[in-house]
């Protein structure tokens, strides 16, 4: 189908002569004039369907909305195609379309079909005013919706100069907020075109990378499988986890031939359906799922903060299946984890809290309290500093969040272990027990970082920019004091390469001076800045000035590279 909507002032039509043999249109109006109508020019096509019609009423509905009239005039116009569809078949679909538009309390005037008419019209001069469009069934399938291609008018360059105007605000933001420094360091960026959702630059994505990397080496030592699952998902599946019910309001919905389809908020339902793909024993647990899941929440624009808060993010997520006595080594095995990631690489300092059963929950009481009981015992025994936040569960199990403090001192939330006890019931997971009966298993979702992106954001804060070495996308930057060093400089950066691939190296021989090349590497946080000069090259020695401290001159070459090596593997020794 093809239409042409025109907003007008007026029209005025009379039917002349019949057109179409065999073809009475007896309901339809001869002669009319029409005051501020929305004048809908209409080709119904070969191919078109109950669909097709729906989706011009929807059509319909949103133009004489953003135009605001209730006046249409159905008008039969075979000119805008070259593909009709048989003459009665037209007459149903419009006289479908009529009495469909009625009933969302239109005030229709439908031309005839089937006649040579007069008309004149005055369109009104509004950027609204005309607009084309076309439906197209979907060919494979006539019962299917179609997709609707609109061809709508629209002016490219005008649009590139409306999205291009995201800036960021920085008048209110303090010199080390992330969203500065993301922006000096070229690590990220936003765009109005994906609210909420981060543009990762190679510096910053390089950040994103070797934080799941050093994960990923956590996930083999602790023997986890790493899976990925779906970002799309038929909304049945939503229904079954209880999402649909409880974040609804949050996911991204789509359909997709004729069906909803939901995009994840959470990577739990994906795990549980691999969980499922085969009969699992005792002996097969714990069986722990790890998953960097994108997720996709939806929130209020006012409330997005950079990658505080976002609506596309990394989670380190994981799914551990397990039976009721393992549950204790599991969250033991957690908190170390734990410790190793926020004390031992990175210093934060943190404390946990344990929430217990809301007033709404699901399943049984004695339940719950033999799972508390569980959480506490290992936080106890982990001589861990915790506190008990009483009905602050989540409705399918108690559980334990950690918040870190950060340089600031400001409390952050990262980590979670959730242990559920609905989930498995609801995907009607088991296992055989040494019994030879079949169980439910119980599942404890957890993070470690959590939302890698706000874990970023976090970071950078906390330590101003400067990164660790490992973690650092500017490690060193290799200046010449003069000319005549260049090739000294190109010598030691091919051995740097070679003994470190991957090393991530700049070099600099523009002709500034070496104080400003220098500073220029400060301010963008280099791990560390190596200079030669004609002394270092006839000693054979380079002189190398760590982030914000002294050079050392006199440096032996092999020594440094051996002290880079033990640098980059630190976090890989905890
Ligand atoms: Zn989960």
């Amino acid at each position: 189908m093809k239409i042409l909507t025109l907003h007008c002032d007026y029209i005025k039509f009379k039917a002349l002569k019949k057109a179409v043999k065999n073809i009475d249109d007896t309901e339809a109006i001869k002669e009319a004039e029409v005051k501020e109508p929305l004048v809908v020019l209409t080709a119904v096509e070969k191919g078109d369907t109950e669909s097709t019609i729906q989706d011009l009423i929807q059509s319909i509905e949103k133009t004489s909305k953003d135009v605001n009239t209730r006046t249409i005039v159905l008008y039969p116009y075979a000119h805008l195609s070259s593909n009709l569809a048989s003459p009665s078949q037209a007459l149903e679909f419009l006289q479908k379309a009529e009495s469909l538009l009625k009933k969302e309390k239109f005030n229709v005037t439908r031309a005839p079909f089937g006649y040579y008419k007069a008309f004149e019209l005055k369109v009104k001069g509004h950027p609204l005013s005309e607009l084309s469009k076309e439906f197209k069934a979907d060919s494979s399938s006539q019962e299917t919706q179609g997709n609707v291609v609109v061809e709508e008018k629209y002016d490219p360059s005008q649009l590139l100069r409306e999205i291009s105007k995201t800036k960021l605000d920085t008048s209110k933001l303090k010199d080390n907020d992330h969203r500065i420094l993301g922006q000096k360091l070229d690590l990220f960026s936003f765009n109005e075109v994906s609210p909420g959702m981060v543009f990762w630059h190679d510096n910053g994505f390089y950040i994103h990378t070797k934080l799941k990397e050093f994960v990923t080496f956590l996930l083999n030592k602790y023997d986890y499988k790493i899976i990925n699952t779906p970002q799309i998902l038929d909304a049945k599946l939503f229904k079954i986890s209880g999402h649909w019910d409880h974040y609804r309001k949050n996911m991204f919905l789509t359909k997709y031939e004729n069906r909803d389809f939901g995009v994840k908020p959470m990577n739990c339902p994906g795990a549980m359906l691999i969980y499922k793909t085969r009969s699992r024993s005792h002996k097969d647990l714990p069986i722990r799922f790890a998953e960097f899941g994108e997720d996709h929440r939806q929130e209020l624009s006012g409330v997005l903060a950079g990658l505080f808060r976002v609506i596309r993010f990394t989670q380190d997520d994981a799914h551990i299946f397990c039976t009721k006595e393992q549950i204790g080594d599991e969250i033991a095995h957690m908190l170390e984890m734990i410790k190793t990631v926020y004390k031992d690489t990175f210093g934060f300092n943190y404390s946990f809290e344990l929430s217990t059963r809301p007033e709404k929950f699901m399943g049984e009481k004695k339940d719950w309290d033999s799972a508390e009981k569980v959480l506490e015992d290992v936080l106890k025994k982990s001589k861990a500093k915790f506190k008990i936040n009483k009905g602050d569960g989540a409705f399918y199990g108690p559980k334990i969040d950690i918040h870190i403090k950060d340089s600031l001192g400001r409390e952050w939330q990262c980590a979670t272990i959730q242990l559920d006890m609905q989930m498995p019931k609801r995907f009607e997971l088991s296992y055989i027990g040494a019994d030879g009966k079949e169980h439910t298993p119980f599942v404890i979702h957890r993070t470690i970082l959590g939302s890698l992106e706000r874990f970023i954001g976090v970071l950078l804060e906390h330590l101003n920019g400067v990164l660790p070495l490992w973690l650092s996308p500017r490690q060193i930057k290799v200046i010449s004091f003069t000319d005549r060093n260049q090739k000294a400089c190109e010598n030691f950066v091919a051995e740097l390469k070679k003994e470190i691939p991957g090393i991530r190296v700049k070099e600099d021989y523009e002709s500034e001076t070496v104080q400003a090349k220098i500073r220029n590497a400060e301010l963008m946080k280099t791990n560390y800045v190596v200079v030669i000069g004609d002394k270092e090259e006839s000693s054979k020695t380079i002189s190398v000035r760590p982030h914000g401290e002294k050079p050392k001159f006199n440096v032996n070459v092999s020594n440094f590279i051996e002290d880079l090596k033990k640098e980059l593997s630190e976090p890989y020794k905890n």
